[in-house]
C-alpha cells in the first residue's frame, strides 16, 4: 500500500544555510509521526514546504496521489492537508484585503446579517466540531474567557474544517502545562484512532513524544539522522548526541 504522504530527497537553502538537506520519509492514515530536533533543525521549514508556504528546492512531496512542491497553500488545503494555526492567526490566512473587508462587512448592518444568515447555516457543522474535541458547551462564550488548553481545542476544530486526511501541527503542546499536553494529545490520538487522520507534529517534550506519537524522525541540521519507534530510537547513541546533547 502506498502511504498517504510520501516525502522524498526534500531540501531547502537560505542564503547558504542547507534549513532542509535531502530528507526523506513516509506517513501512513491513521498515523501519528513525531518530527523532533533541536532548535534550528529543521523542523518548521520541513512543515512549510508541505503546507506551501516555502517551496522546496529539491525533492518531492506526493500526497494522495498529487505532488505539492510547486501547489499554492489554498490548493494543498482543498487537497487534504490541514495545519492548526493559533486563533490570533487565523485572520493571518486571509489576504490583506480580506481582512479589511471582513471589518467593513461587520460594521454594514445588512451586509453582516446577510453574513450572519450564511453563518447560521454551518452552526450545525461548527457545533459538531466543537463536539469531537469537547468545546460545545463552551460554543458561545468569547474564545478570550477560555483557559489555555480550551483554546488550543478550539483551534483543533477550526483545523478539521476541512476535513483533512494530513493534519500538520508544530508545536501544539508549547505552553501548556503536563496535564493540558496530555489532554491535546490524547484527543490528538483520537481522531487518528476514529477517522484515520494522519498527523505529523513537532514536540519537544520528550514524555509526549513517547507516551503518543506511533513513530518519530530526527533532524539535526537539516539531516533526517534516525526514524523508527519511539523506544527503538530512544537510545541510538545518534540521536542521544545531537538530541540529549550526551
Ligand atoms: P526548527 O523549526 O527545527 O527550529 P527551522 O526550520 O525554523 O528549524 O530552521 C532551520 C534553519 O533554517 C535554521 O538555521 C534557521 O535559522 C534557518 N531559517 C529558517 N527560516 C529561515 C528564513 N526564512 N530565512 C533564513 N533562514 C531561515
Ligand atoms: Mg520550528
Amino acid at each position: 500500500m502506498t502511504a498517504l504522504l510520501q516525502v522524498k530527497n526534500l531540501g531547502k537553502s537560505f542564503g547558504g544555510v542547507k534549513a532542509v538537506d535531502g530528507i526523506t520519509f513516509e506517513l501512513a492514515a491513521g498515523e501519528l509521526l513525531a518530527l523532533i530536533g533541536p532548535n534550528g533543525a529543521g523542523k518548521s521549514t520541513t512543515f512549510n514546504m508541505v503546507n506551501g508556504q516555502l517551496r522546496a528546492d529539491q525533492g518531492s512531496i506526493r500526497f494522495d496521489g498529487h505532488e505539492l512542491v510547486g501547489q499554492k497553500p489554498r490548493s494543498i488545503w482543498r487537497l487534504g492537508v490541514g495545519r492548526t494555526f493559533q486563533i490570533a492567526e487565523t485572520f493571518a490566512s486571509l489576504t490583506v484585503a480580506e481582512n479589511v473587508q471582513m471589518a467593513l462587512l461587520s460594521h454594514d448592518a445588512r451586509l453582516y446579517s446577510m453574513w450572519r444568515r450564511a453563518a447560521d447555516h454551518k452552526r450545525d457543522k461548527a457545533l459538531a466540531l466543537l463536539e469531537q474535541v469537547g468545546m460545545k458547551a463552551q460554543a458561545d462564550r468569547p474564545c478570550s474567557e477560555l483557559a489555555y488548553g480550551d483554546v488550543k481545542r478550539v483551534e483543533l476544530a477550526i483545523a478539521m474544517a476541512n476535513d483533512p486526511k494530513l493534519l500538520l501541527m508544530d508545536e501544539p503542546t508549547a505552553g501548556m502545562a503536563p496535564k493540558e499536553r496530555n489532554s491535546l494529545m490524547a484527543l490528538t490520538k483520537e481522531l487518528v484512532i476514529q477517522r484515520g487522520l494522519a498527523v505529523l507534529f513537532t514536540e519537544h517534550s520528550m514524555d509526549v513524544v513517547f507516551a503518543y506519537a506511533d513513530r518519530m524522525i530526527v533532524l539535526a541540521r537539516g539531516r533526517l539522522i534516525a526514524q523508527g519507534k519511539p523506544l527503538e530510537i530512544r537510545d541510538d547513541p545518534k540521536v542521544q548526541a545531537v538530541y540529549f546533547g550526551t
